[in-house]
């Protein structure tokens, strides 16, 4: 996610010499990559008079992990959005702008659950009914499958968020069902929280039909084929190798598409007098994250404008950017941004929740690093670090004078763990950033790219964790950075 916070930065082009370092790897066969993954199979319908989906999902889960499983857990994200929702989506401080005709509740009806074809009752569980625990009849072994059947009805809430819509169109992450990741602590069941993006996916193949009526034109994590009959459009996405299914829906989209390479990218907007910027924007940052980290793997890179009260979210093959963003430049750094998050959470997985510094500060950092491999942008990464630097000692400074003392750690710091938006926002994005560069300017130019190239090689489509990063850097560098991890990930507060 990008956040909305201001940096003065002082108009500065300066020209820049592309170097990549290390030999160029060929792009992933994504077909190849999404065998022996969980499936999901889903029609979905919507429908706009009474706001709501009605969904049947079918879910091949797949036991991707050592353990004998005798559950299988999901996120119902959607309790959180219900009235009451003990992990609600919105802080106070943000209330007047999500809901502009005051607040607005989903509900959510799981209609009926089988496994393997035989009906079941699933438990609900978590403080908001948040979890839905389906007990196997068989404990399930390595590489073995289940089949979970969910039917479930959905109103969506009036709200300018994830999930929500508002009069520009309807917003739909985090709606369905998903699995909980089964990692070395077990299952993992963190809830929603209004911090940063409370996150945690396995990579799934989806496999997708959306009806809805023939006015709405649809943008979905991935390529889509469209029917119309009538009123009614069928869409069908089959999107492979993937964290998890989005779809923004508006009657107002305009539409811009450009093939680059063989990627097809279309920008989905509202209102922008120059949407062929935005778009070499979304294939500037594609081309240069492809060539500095990883190829992107898949053929499709859609942006889309849509009512978001942050500046931008990441979906993989889909970056949703705020048209609240005033300022061109800025709006162009969150497509970068989100963007950058197509390498930092969805090839390269992490738990958000527990560690949203792994991929928030890596993201932040290359999207100041992308600038300096494009000149003919407005930013630029030294005036944006010098930014930083000022905000975050001017962050310190007053949290200090005003509280008496900052906690500003990263590691193993969950984002409820942060006490308000802008903590979040100065330690994660902003120190995190700051932390990268230390270690850029410390490594070098050449060492940082060959230790990201590492990581990104080393975790693609799996699960990183900050040990694993830190040792991709100290391989790739054959140094010890322990210590340095160590000073800026603890609760060390760093001036300058
Ligand atoms: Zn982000």
């Amino acid at each position: 996610m990008k956040k909305f916070f201001k940096i003065a930065v002082f108009v500065l082009i300066i020209s820049c010499s592309v170097v990549f370092t290390g030999c160029k790897r060929q792009k992933d066969n994504i077909e190849e990559f999404g065998q022996g993954l969980s499936n999901y199979y889903m029609d979905i319908q919507y429908d706009d008079n009474n706001k709501s989906l009605y969904a049947e999902q079918t879910v091949e889960y797949v036991n991707n992990s050592n353990a004998l499983l005798s559950e299988v857990y999901f996120h119902l994200y959607v309790a959180n959005f219900c009235k009451d929702a003990k992990n609600f989506p919105v802080e106070d401080m943000y209330k007047a702008k999500a809901y502009p005709n005051g607040e607005s509740y989903a509900s959510l009806n799981i209609i009926r659950v089988k496994l393997n074809d035989k009906d079941i009752m699933p438990i609900y569980e978590g403080d908001d009914n948040d979890f839905m625990r389906i007990e196997l009849t068989d404990k399930l072994e390595p590489t073995q499958s289940v089949e979970i059947y969910i039917e479930y009805s959905i109103t969506i809430p009036n709200v300018s968020h994830r999930f929500g819509y508002t009069d520009k169109g309807v917003n739909l992450a985090n709606f369905y069902p998903i699995a909980c990741v089964y990692d070395e602590n077990g299952w993992s069941k963190n809830p929603y929280h209004f911090n940063g993006d409370p996150f945690y996916s396995d990579m799934a193949n989806y496999y997708v039909n959306f009806t809805c009526s023939s006015d709405f034109i649809g943008a979905f994590t991935g390529g889509a084929e469209e029917v119309v009959d009538g009123n009614t459009k069928y869409y069908t996405i089959n999107s492979l190798c993937i964290r998890e299914f989005s779809a923004m829906l508006s009657k107002n989209f305009k539409t811009i598409t450009k093939n680059d390479g063989d990627v097809k990218y279309t920008y989905y907007y509202l209102n922008d007098d120059t949407p062929e910027k935005a778009l070499q924007c979304a294939i500037d940052s594609i081309n240069t994250f492809s060539d500095l980290f990883y190829p992107y793997p898949y053929n499709y890179y859609n942006v889309v404008q849509a009512s978001f009260l942050y500046g931008g979210m990441e979906y993989p093959m889909l970056s949703l950017i705020s048209d609240e963003v005033e300022n061109y430049d800025d709006y162009l750094n969150v497509i970068v941004h989100e963007t950058a998050h197509q390498w930092w959470y969805s090839l390269v997985g992490s738990d958000e929740y527990s560690n949203p510094w792994l991929d928030e500060s890596l993201t932040e950092f290359s999207t100041l690093l992308f600038y300096n491999y494009n000149d003919g942008y407005n930013l630029n990464y030294t005036d944006m670090l010098n930014a930083m630097h000022e905000n975050y000692n001017l962050f310190v400074s007053v949290y200090q004078d005003v509280l008496g003392s900052v906690d500003t750690s990263l590691n193993n710091r969950s984002i409820s763990e942060y006490n308000t938006s802008p903590e979040y926002t100065y330690c994660v994005y902003v120190k995190g950033t700051l932390m990268f560069d230390s270690l850029y300017q410390l490594v070098g130019k050449n060492q940082f790219i060959k230790s990201l190239k590492l990581y990104a090689e080393t975790y693609a489509y799996q699960i990183s964790t900050p040990d694993g990063l830190i040792a991709c850097f100290e391989k790739a560098t054959k140094t010890n950075l322990q210590n340095f991890f160590n000073s800026w990930l603890t609760d060390k507060v760093i001036m300058y």
